[in-house]
């Protein structure tokens, strides 16, 4: 047999199974992974004291978000935010719709799409995302699953914004999901305390700075409604997947939930494992202002021990990037941040630099929760997430020597600013390749890939 490509002599790890060999690649996918195989008859990439894994999959980023009220755009494009991700060892991102007033969610998805179009290098899926409820939404879920869509997003905040979806919405919605292959994505804060806590640190006449967004959100407000939605979702029967999680209690109140046999999947971030919110105070604290907010350290450890109890699956980055002169609107009120830190080329070196090389996790351990759980949590396994014949060529080199000191210039993030800044990671992969084409080559951009992504529609979720 010939093959286009080959990926000779690494270290194999498919979240299952490490093994030494060689993968034959052709037409974009796995055509053959065997001990020895013959030389590309393109390309021979030699692997040999690398390791070779299944890409990672980042199921929870935002490029250009607009921000109404801000009237402003989140930094990332398609090219500048995709090229990044694939420099952090992605070849899948999963995006969020914007649904206008009164639209069905389809129109925000192909808006999405268009912005994609002839700019991604690598594949990307969409959350149809609901910003605006209407009951007629309910039937549009199915056609959804059929196009390639199985997870809706629906916010529990925001009623400012009239994003908030009612709680007889995400009642119905989980409903509704369960019954077609979908789930539904939940930010879960609680809407009335957060605006209560909020309106109290603001009238306290402290100068309390960006600091304030700590103050505003206790633990109380994310734990209160993941509890909520999960007594929404048991009463249905239906299906739930928690984004960002952030706090120790909401951690206790979903492993308690699992254990009951509720059918709910639980995201975390890496700001939430290695960041606390005493980032927040200083002279630039807004810069890392976010949606949920940084929490404590006591949270960061409770996460982890959630990963490692398998209370948590999936990891991404919630990557929503703004420059330091977008930041810079706040003019000193903690409500006026743009909230969101870029992260998306810096999820897969973060796991594996603090969960491999210092808790002690095996990296088939971090093959799956960066790539393996997320795939089959969005309906993409076992085209991503997975090394196996048959199946999308979307694979990682990494040398395992070398590491990387980030500053805001080494990274292809389209920021001024980073919030690792100064951390030393391994796990830059040498060589990114998405369905067969190199994206990252030898560490570098490969310009011809530009558009070479493309929209992953997804299988229904079982
Ligand atoms: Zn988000």
């Amino acid at each position: 047999m010939q093959f286009e490509m080959v990926v000779k002599g690494g270290e194999i790890y498919t979240g299952q199974d490490c093994f030494q060999g060689d993968i034959g690649i052709k037409d974009g996918r796995i055509a053959a992974i065997a001990p020895e195989l013959p030389e590309g008859e393109k390309r021979t990439i030699d692997a040999g004291g690398m390791e070779v894994l299944p890409a990672a999959v980042d199921p929870h980023v935002h490029f250009n978000l607009e921000l109404p009220l801000l009237g402003i755009r989140s930094q990332d494009s398609y090219w500048t935010g995709g090229i990044a991700a694939a420099r952090g060892g992605l070849t899948t991102v999963l995006d969020f719709s914007e649904q206008r007033q009164g639209e069905e969610l389809i129109a925000g998805v192909e808006r999405k799409i268009e912005q994609a179009r002839g700019e991604t290098p690598i594949d990307y899926g969409i959350h149809p995302t609901v910003y605006d409820w209407n009951p007629g939404l309910l039937s549009e879920i199915e056609e959804l699953v059929e196009a390639g869509f199985p997870t809706l997003k629906m916010f529990m905040i925001y009623s400012e914004e009239g994003w908030r979806a009612p709680e007889a919405a995400l009642l119905e919605a989980m409903r509704r999901a369960s019954e077609v292959g979908a789930t539904i994505l939940v930010h879960c804060e609680n809407d009335t305390l957060l605006g209560y806590f909020t309106e109290q640190v603001a009238n306290s006449g402290d100068d309390v700075g960006a600091y304030g967004l700590a103050l505003s959100r206790p633990n109380v407000v994310e734990a209160s409604a993941v509890r909520r939605a999960v007594d929404l979702c048991e009463h249905v029967d239906g299906r739930l997947y928690v984004v960002h999680l952030s706090t120790a209690e909401g951690a206790r109140c979903l492993e308690r939930a699992q254990q009951r046999g509720v059918d709910v999947t639980v995201e975390t971030c890496p700001q939430f494992l290695l960041l606390t919110e005493d980032k927040l105070r200083g002279e630039e604290g807004h810069l890392y202002a976010a949606s949920p907010q940084l929490k404590k350290e006591i949270d960061n450890e409770a996460l982890w021990q959630a990963l490692e109890n398998d209370v948590i699956d999936v990891i991404g980055t919630d990557n929503c990037t703004f420059t330091r002169q977008q930041k810079d609107l706040w003019e000193g009120d903690f409500r006026k941040i743009p909230r969101g830190l870029p992260g998306c080329e810096t999820l897969f070196p973060l796991i594996y630099t603090y969960a491999y090389r210092h808790r002690g996790w095996s990296l088939n351990d971090v093959v799956r929760k960066t790539s393996l759980l997320p795939s089959r949590a969005h309906g993409l396994y076992p085209d991503k997430g997975s090394l196996q014949p048959g199946t999308d060529a979307d694979i990682i080199v990494v040398d395992p020597e070398k590491s990387m000191t980030v500053r805001p210039q080494s990274l292809l993030i389209d920021s001024d600013w980073s919030p690792y800044e100064g951390f030393e990671l391994y796990g830059f992969p040498e060589y990114t390749i998405c369905r067969g084409k190199v994206v990252i080559d030898g560490g570098e951009i490969n310009e011809v890939v530009r558009g070479h992504g493309q929209l992953v529609r997804r299988s229904p979720l079982g």
